[in-house]
């Protein structure tokens, strides 16, 4: 049991969580992170694809993402320390994204990556091909569900086109980053402890005072801020703010599947991230040339909304479905009998964009809704959400005079407002994983 006394405790020492806990001991405030499981980055983390792309729906969503690329390719400085047990590492292999009926064409957003200096290429089918050689650019959509006999015919026509990002990639070690977060923090302070469950979260004279953990001890701290992913509604029950809050958060079980490059071909130093929308999935390169197949979540696909402490483990049909989608448009594609994968959850506001907000509990913060596409954001939220508790520590009112954030590398000015939990459900999200 510790004795010392902290300004913040951040429940939760995933990519976000730890973020915060370095933005905030260099603010000077002294911070404890509390996680349940056994290291950092151990929860939802740790399964990411951990993919940093630009393509979302709105401007919102493109800008943060574009901010959010530059503290990947600045890693190392940006963290000021280096982790003995290594740094983890952004590979740049670009993003191919294929217009299709849902994301129409891209046309909407293309002016708004012009305008943030996002470079693309805007491509016919015959320009895709060196992207995507040995495939087919037939269309499959609307997608079907695997039982469904017309699941994997083509319907009517062929994809039209695609645009492909150059400044795109991913991280290749999602928990290792967010251990070298977590080196960072201490670094200014910062304390953490590991296999202890929050199960309380305190108040007094109407303000957060702190949290109580399984066994009993009480640790006080003027500010709790819940970055718990998945398990984020049941923290906001403890502090008694999610039936005041607009926008909900739930627990999605999602599949990731791993599948052989083909014979002969070197996909994982020269193979681009793809995003299917056509057959409803993503895909990029894996460690040990390997295609990783998520799923972009169509229409025709049931949502598993879970209990985030009891759900099943294994892998199911659904990452079969995904690996037979990428195997509609690369026939040579080798699906094992045994599939390799991942199972994790995804932690899914309803508008699928995250709730970065204070809560009607002073003192009482949130980072959470992340619906499996903010990993790439976590250092800007960071940076923004230390801000943010600064400021409505210091008597501001984020809900009537939302923070106006600062972006340092894209010297932009962002509202913080916009991830409010009361703000009404943003309709031109896609609604899935894309943002
Ligand atoms: C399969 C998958 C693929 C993804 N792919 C991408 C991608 O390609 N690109 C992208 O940008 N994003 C992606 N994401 C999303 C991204 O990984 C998450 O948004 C991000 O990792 C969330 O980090 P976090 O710190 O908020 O949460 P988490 O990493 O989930 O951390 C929350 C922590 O809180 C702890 N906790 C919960 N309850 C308690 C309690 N009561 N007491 C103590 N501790 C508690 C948990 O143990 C956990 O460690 C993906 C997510 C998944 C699951």
């Amino acid at each position: 049991m510790t004795n010392k006394k902290y300004d913040a405790i951040i429940i939760g020492a995933g990519i976000i969580g730890n973020c915060i806990s370095y933005e905030l001991s260099q603010k000077g405030y002294k911070c404890l992170s509390v996680d349940k499981l056994g290291g950092s980055g151990f929860g939802s983390t740790s399964g990411s694809c951990a993919i940093i792309r630009f393509h979302y729906s709105t401007r919102e969503g493109i800008t943060l993402s574009r901010e959010g690329y530059h503290y990947w390719l600045n890693w190392p400085r940006y963290l000021k320390t280096i982790d003995p047990t290594g740094m983890a590492c952004y590979k740049n292999t670009g993003d191919l994204v294929l217009k299709t009926e849902i994301n129409k064409g891209l046309k909407s957003v293309m002016p708004i990556f012009e305008e943030l200096g996002i470079s693309y290429l805007d491509l016919d089918n015959e320009g895709m091909r060196p992207y995507m050689p040995n495939s087919n650019f037939k269309s499959y959509f609307p997608q079907k569900d695997l039982d469904d006999p017309d699941f994997g015919k083509p319907t009517q026509g062929e994809i039209n086109g695609g645009v492909f990002f150059t400044e795109t990639g991913y991280v290749s070690d999602p928990k290792l980053s967010t251990h070298n977060v977590e080196v960072a923090a201490r670094a200014f302070g910062a304390d953490f402890m590991f296999n202890t469950e929050v199960t309380e979260v305190l108040q007094e004279n109407g303000r957060t005072a702190g949290i109580k953990l399984a066994g009993g001890d009480i640790i006080n701290a003027p500010i709790v801020i819940n970055v718990s992913g998945p398990h984020s509604y049941l923290i906001n029950q403890m502090a008694g703010v999610e039936d005041k809050m607009n926008i909900k958060t739930k627990a999605l079980r999602v599949e990731v599947a791993h599948v052989p490059s083909p014979e002969g071909v070197d996909y994982e130093n020269f193979g681009v991230m793809i995003s299917d929308g056509n057959t409803g999935i993503y895909s990029r390169p894996e460690v040990g040339n390997h295609w990783l197949i998520g799923s972009e979540e169509p229409e025709c696909d049931t949502l598993e909304y879970v209990d985030p402490d009891n759900y099943e483990l294994n892998l199911t049909d659904q990452a079969k479905k995904q690996a037979m989608r990428l195997g509609m448009r690369f026939s040579d594609i080798p699906i094992p009998s045994r599939l390799k994968g991942i199972v994790d959850l995804y932690d899914v506001s309803d508008d699928w964009y995250p709730i970065y907000d204070k809560s009607d509990l002073p003192g009482f913060y949130m980072a959470i809704g992340t619906s499996g596409n903010q990993y790439k954001n976590a250092p800007v939220v960071g940076a923004f959400m230390s801000e943010l508790i600064d400021y409505c520590e210091k008597g501001n009112d984020h809900d009537k005079k939302p923070l106006q954030y600062q972006m340092p590398y894209i010297k932009k000015s962002f509202d913080i407002g916009f991830f409010s939990r009361n703000r009404i459900i943003n309709k031109d999200s896609s609604f899935s994983v894309v943002g």
